[in-house]
């Protein structure tokens, strides 16, 4: 079994994931010394953060259910390679609460959260009544999961009032979930997302909340150690979305009322305490008339992790090995502080208007850089991006003293970006950020859609 010592991190690190996180975790390491197994599909046995690593094992053929999604292959790989902690990135594993189960149970660290707050924050329906519990406002709806009974479901969404939301309790990614604006259309919806979540979550519970109709997403980045010791890292926006999936986000948030914020960042602290959290989170709500309300909890690093770390200066990545090592947090709330904006821009590779996946070799690559501009991407010249995995290929993040500044400095980044080959969602975010209502700041989570479907008309 490996303690977990005050004083010393781990001697080796195995990390769970691919592709950019598995890089940047592999980054944090190197930094403090420790050193790194990367496990990877046949798909990714010839990319360059393998080969960085201290050592590699492939863990099985290209589909993730059969290599990152493979619990026993990743344990088998922690042991023979003798590594004492486990990093999941995000995605795949990350919050799954038997893996993290699996992972202690083998005698190894996971870094992240206990199972049982996985377990608790990943059903979204315990999720929510937990927060209630931690007076953490939440979106109104249904009180816990849907019932069968059809006349209570629609006496329920009489009540929770129309557009409704009917989502997943076990949902992620933006998926399992529909938008329901008459009773007419609310059994079918029903039936619908409830076979679709059995299907893609092996979890048919449902729950319902009223639909907003022009909210913003604002998430907190929260810091927690094993001690009680909770700190946030302020805010994040993350409204920039296609199908609830974030291509833009931002930190602070521009033009949101700071006493909600103060109320509600006081309150997700307060949560963790109650729950017992360890680790990295991220607390999301929708914001709307100068209201916050829950969604949800991610128990894991972000995608948009970079733009709080642009700001704070504090790498998250390297806090969450230290409180998986049993150290204490090394600030408090009073020394963290905040500096400046940050803008963070998904690449993905896919046509900037079909968003059709556009998998492939990489032909000519020529990263940003500059003051205020990080990359982080593990792609290169010659790099073959694979068509099995999420189509983000990296993430250009830019950082100024004041919001026009990083916005600038991201156009100025965007347009020496070369990637050849293959198409990518750039044109889509160069466009964005000369669009006037989206620099003026605050548009909601439908804006992009919205934007995109008049777009269709005029062509
Ligand atoms: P996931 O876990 O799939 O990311 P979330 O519950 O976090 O699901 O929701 C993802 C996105 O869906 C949100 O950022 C928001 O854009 C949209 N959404 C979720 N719930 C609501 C709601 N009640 N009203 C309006 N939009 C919502």
């Amino acid at each position: 079994m490996v303690s977990r010592n005050s004083d010393k991190l781990f001697d080796k690190v195995l990390i769970a994931n691919r592709g950019e996180i598995a890089l940047r975790i592999q980054r944090a390491c190197r930094e403090l010394g420790i050193k790194t197994v990367v496990v990877h599909s046949e798909a990714d046995r010839d990319a360059k953060y393998v080969a960085l690593a201290d050592e590699s094992v492939c863990i099985g053929p290209p589909p993730s259910a059969q290599s990152y999604l493979n619990i026993p292959a990743i344990i088998a790989a922690a042991e023979v390679t003798d590594s004492q902690a486990i990093h999941p990135g995000y995605g795949f594993l990350s919050e799954n609460a038997d893996f993290a189960e699996k992972v202690e149970r083998s005698g190894f660290v996971f870094i992240g959260p206990r199972p049982e707050t996985i377990r608790l924050m990943g059903d979204k329906v315990s999720a929510k009544v937990a927060m209630t519990k931690a007076s953490v406002p939440c979106v109104p709806g249904s009180e816990g999961a849907l019932p069968d009974d059809p006349k209570e479901i629609v006496r329920i969404a009489r009540s929770v009032g129309y557009p409704v939301i009917v989502k997943a309790a076990g949902g992620g990614g933006g998926r399992g979930m529909r938008v329901v604006h008459t009773e007419a259309a609310l059994l079918p919806a029903v039936a619908l997302t409830r076979a679709e979540a059995q299907a893609a979550f092996g979890n048919s519970t449902l729950y319902m909340e009223r639909f907003l109709g022009n909210p913003r997403h604002i998430e907190i980045q929260v810091l927690a150690d094993e001690f009680k010791n909770v700190i946030c890292l302020f805010e994040r926006d993350c409204s920039m979305q296609r199908r609830h999936q974030k291509i833009i986000e931002e930190a602070p948030a521009p033009d949101v009322n700071a006493r909600a914020l103060t109320r509600i960042t006081e309150r997700a602290a307060d949560a963790c305490r109650k729950i017992g959290y360890r680790g990295a989170g991220t607390f999301e709500f929708l914001y709307q008339d100068d209201e916050f309300f829950f969604i949800e909890m991610n128990t894991r690093v972000q995608v948009e992790h970079p733009v709080t770390e642009m700001i704070t200066g504090i790498d998250i990545v390297q806090e969450q090995i230290r409180i998986a090592a049993g150290q204490k947090l090394r600030f408090r709330q009073r020394d963290v502080l905040r500096r400046g904006h940050a803008i963070e821009c998904r690449i993905n590779a896919e046509d900037p208007w079909t968003f059709v996946p556009s998998p492939g070799r990489i032909t000519a690559w020529h990263a940003p850089g500059g003051p205020g501009i990080r990359v982080d991407s593990h792609v290169y010249q010659n790099y073959f991006v694979p068509p099995n995995y999420d189509s983000m290929i990296g993430k250009v993040i830019a950082y100024g003293e004041t919001r026009e500044q990083a916005m600038a400095r991201m156009r100025v980044a965007l347009s020496e970006m070369v990637v050849g080959g293959i198409r990518t969602n750039i044109p889509l975010h160069q466009e964005l950020l000369l669009d006037e209502k989206f620099l003026r700041g605050g548009t909601s989570i439908h804006y992009l859609e919205e934007r995109l479907a008049k777009r269709k008309q005029a062509a």
